[in-house]
């Protein structure tokens, strides 16, 4: 597994539950996102409804998850979980809905993966709180309309774009989560040190938060990664130098980077002379799919400003190329 991998590893759900934030308060960074859903949630909770439904979008390992569960926990309603792939059948769907209480949360990860039928029975049941469930078979069959209790469908994507445009319009709350700055993820790493238990300075906490990607998952993880080096190599203390040299021989740079990364941004460079050029190109010249390239590491990589996505196709910056010592060329675009 890519250790710099924004998706979860094996395990990596299990060993995160301790570390996960339960509160709002708790939720660090996203402040437009939380302040936002603060006042949401205060005002369904004070009117005694179920709160909007709300779509989060964002990279994998950003906290959907975290947040669809703080917002259940701070409604002090339930929270069922499932996922589009998972829900194959139109009846799959209407088991968990006909057996949420009122104002329960229905958590849907991968909310574009759902398909077409099942997205049919989420319609109605959104916006108007019933499903039609058809019975029987053959001339027999007949369709029944079931009310549900209200509840809130909270909706999970990398990408909003990835939805249809009727399930899309059906969400009243839609938040995008950004890429954490690297403050944001040394209070999180700090954090997560204190419930682990692990000896940590601020500046063993900065360098894991800088090397993190933006993104509280992976932060996580290089967290247990460093804690194993400082154990065997050192006394155990995550300092500095300790997290410096554990992230250098796991092989993360000081950018994020892996080797990865690095592949795609020197064939863009080496190959392809900075760009433009296709993405079928680059994905033929580095032996990796076109979706691990748009989902997993183009995000990261054109947010930090080293790849740009342009009409023509993939270029890469004047910081792409100082990244390797390399000179710019005049027309690269900074
Ligand atoms: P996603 O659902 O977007 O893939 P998760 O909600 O599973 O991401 O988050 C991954 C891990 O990162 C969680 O286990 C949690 O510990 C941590 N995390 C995510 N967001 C935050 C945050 N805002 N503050 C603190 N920890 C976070």
């Amino acid at each position: 597994d890519r250790l710099i991998a924004g998706v979860p590893q094996v395990e990596e759900e299990v060993q995160d539950r301790a570390i996960r934030p339960r509160r709002l308060a708790e939720y660090v960074g996203q402040q437009a996102v939380r302040d936002q859903m603060e006042i949401f949630i205060h005002a369904a909770r004070g009117r005694n409804e179920a709160l909007d439904h709300v779509l989060l979008f964002g990279p994998p390992g950003l906290g959907k998850t975290t947040l669809a569960h703080i917002i259940a926990n701070e409604l002090g309603v339930n929270l069922r979980q499932t996922s589009g792939p998972v829900l194959e059948k139109p009846g799959d769907l209407a088991a968990l809905l006909t057996n949420l209480e009122p104002h329960d949360v229905l958590f849907v990860d991968e909310i574009h993966r759902l398909s077409p039928v099942v997205e049919e029975v989420l319609y109605p049941a959104m916006e108007d709180y019933q499903i039609d469930i058809m019975i029987g078979e053959g001339p027999a069959a007949r369709s029944i309309k079931l009310d549900l209790p209200p509840f809130t469908l909270i909706g999970a994507t990398t990408r909003a774009g990835l939805l249809t445009s009727p399930l899309r319009d059906r969400f009243g709350i839609v938040q995008r989560l950004e890429f954490y700055n690297a403050g944001e993820l040394e209070t999180i790493v700090s954090r997560s040190a204190e419930i682990l238990g692990v000896a940590i300075d601020g500046s063993g906490a900065l360098e894991i938060a800088r090397r993190s990607r933006g993104t509280p998952r992976i932060a996580n993880r290089l967290l247990r990664r460093v804690r194993d080096y400082a154990e065997v190599k050192s006394d155990g203390r995550i300092t500095d130098d300790v997290s410096t040299r554990a992230l250098d021989m796991l092989d993360v740079d000081v950018n994020g980077f892996d080797m990865l990364d690095r592949k795609l941004l020197l064939a863009i460079i080496d190959k392809f002379d900075g760009g433009p050029v296709g993405l079928d190109n680059v994905a033929a010249a580095i032996g990796e799919e076109r979706g691990t390239i748009e989902d997993v590491l183009e995000p990261f990589l054109i947010q930090q400003g080293f790849l740009m996505r342009t009409p023509r196709g993939r270029l890469a910056t004047s910081s792409a190329y100082l990244h390797f010592g390399l000179k710019p060329p005049q027309t690269a675009e900074a």
